[in-house]
């Protein structure tokens, strides 16, 4: 398999796996992607059911990835699929199960790795992936990140104890909860950097891009980034929309639909890939929560995207986007992979205007006939009543984002708009937002077994200034005395 840029040229060099690993965005500015999606049959998908179901869910990532992935040999892949997706670090043999819920829904549980949130699903390949490629080619990494919460942790976790990798993960001081910073600030490893910068998020941002944006400083430490819009964290989130569907129906000709509570489009972006590999999907829910860019899209066309100020805090705060980061790759796949389209929507329209539209065209109506999506919003008292709700009849505690979906998802059956099986993903656990969810029930979730004491753990942060230069100052001290 090779990949390309969705804004380059076909002149370009297409480039093989490893060598977009540890790539942001292309040169270009644009994102890579494949230059096809492998088709699966009936029989594949027999096989697929037949491995997922005697091998477990490592087998059936390594026989997706082998798909997309011809520069590292097949033993190697299976080994690192086979530590990344462990009962051991995911809690269950099928590593992502699900359960039932009333009215044809499912519920598919990602949030039973390291970090509690559906990041870890693709961030425990990615770790595995950059270690075994820096080993290879005899290079370290420092990657600078940027988090309000979620991504950063799952990012120190997966990279925890790796070879020739450190991580510096900039967070917004006094922004996150209580567990989030307990889970990042209590590890204790010489390889992992906290650093809380006095600003919000889009400060620590700002500084990481400021660093990126200093080519000497870049190559001369070797900075890295594990951003959203990397290919094998999309790649590795295609496998579950698979183990969903095989443990759902599992049947060629029987087909289920998802509704994914969408922040950068990357979860929902897998599940287009899934079906575009001809996965038995139907519908794909866009579920949003009160930063409704992309809903306002698949109903009128216009993509808008919002200033950092239109911006809201919300109660499911990993929504809260104002630009889809990989919405580009579904636009690339929608204007029939027209490089030229993508770059006069996203770098010239986009960028001089804040918006563009499709309103009208044919390729917006193929985003619904096509490839099958829909889409919806909540507030913040539907996520209230729907966790309320889905806790009173079913004892199950869902998270504030899980609930978004699971609130659009429920009017779409009920209005009679996508036919059951409907799969909503669920992207996190509820103690990781212990007060929305005491708001909607009354109390606390309980802390699972394997995250209790841990808000009383020392914690270990490194206070700075809202400051890039003392920031890489920091970094040249650490990475020099080792
Ligand atoms: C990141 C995140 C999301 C949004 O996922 P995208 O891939 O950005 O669309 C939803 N819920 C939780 C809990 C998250 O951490």
């Amino acid at each position: 398999m090779r990949y390309y840029s969705t804004r380059g040229t076909d002149s370009d060099e297409l480039r093989t796996f490893t060598d977009i690993l540890l790539r942001g965005l292309a040169p270009d500015g644009g994102l890579y992607m494949p230059v096809e999606y492998p088709q699966v049959s009936a029989e594949m998908l027999s096989e697929w059911t037949r491995i997922f179901r005697e091998e477990g869910y490592a087998a059936l990532a390594f026989e997706v990835m082998r798909l997309y992935i011809d520069d590292i040999p097949e033993p190697d892949l299976r080994y690192l699929c086979k530590k990344a997706y462990s009962p051991h670090v995911f809690g269950t043999k099928e590593v992502a199960p699900v359960s039932a819920l009333p009215d044809g829904m499912w519920l598919l549980h990602l949030s039973n790795g390291p970090t509690a949130a559906f990041k870890d699903m693709a961030m425990q390949m990615l770790g595995h992936l950059f270690e075994y490629v820096l080993r290879r080619e005899g290079r370290w990494l420092n990657i600078v990140g940027a988090t309000s919460g979620d991504t950063g942790s799952s990012a120190e976790y997966a990279m925890l104890g790796k070879d020739r990798i450190r991580v510096f993960m900039l967070t917004p001081a006094g922004r996150m909860t209580a567990f989030q910073r307990a889970q990042m600030y209590g590890l204790d490893d010489p390889a992992i950097t906290n650093i809380a910068v006095e600003g919000v998020f889009d400060d620590c941002q700002d500084i990481v891009k400021a660093i990126s944006a200093d080519a000497q400083f870049k190559e001369q430490y070797s900075i890295g980034a594990v951003n959203s819009i990397n290919w094998a964290r999309l790649l590795a989130q295609v496998v579950y929309y698979i183990a969903a569907w095989i443990q759902v129906s599992g049947d060629p000709r029987r087909k289920v639909s998802f509704s994914v509570p969408t922040g950068n489009f990357g979860d929902i972006c897998a599940g287009h890939i899934a079906r575009s590999m001809g996965v038995p999907i139907d519908r794909l829910i866009v579920a949003t929560n009160e930063n409704d860019v992309l809903d306002e899209f698949f109903r009128t066309g216009v993509y808008r995207v919002r200033s950092g100020t239109e911006t809201l805090a919300t109660s499911s705060p990993s929504m809260d986007i104002s630009k889809a980061s990989n919405f580009e790759r579904f636009v690339f796949d929608l204007v029939g992979r027209d490089q030229m389209t993508v770059r006069q929507l996203f770098g010239q329209e986009l960028a001089s205007n804040g918006e563009f539209s499709l309103a009208g065209t044919p390729a917006f109506a193929d985003a619904r006939m096509r490839y099958g999506f829909l889409s919806g919003s909540s507030t913040h008292s539907d996520r209230i009543d729907s966790i309320e709700s889905v806790y009173r009849h079913e004892d199950i505690i869902i998270d504030p984002h899980t609930a978004d979906a699971w609130k659009v998802g429920r009017d779409a059956i009920r209005g009679g708009v996508v036919e059951p099986p409907l799969i909503v993903l669920e992207t996190a656990l509820p103690v990781k937002f212990a007060e929305t969810i005491e708001e909607a029930i009354g109390f606390r979730p309980e802390i699972p077994e394997r995250f209790a004491g841990i808000e009383s753990q020392p914690q270990h942060v490194i206070d700075m200034p809202n400051d890039a230069q003392a920031v890489k100052q920091l970094i040249r001290q650490t990475v020099d005395a080792d």
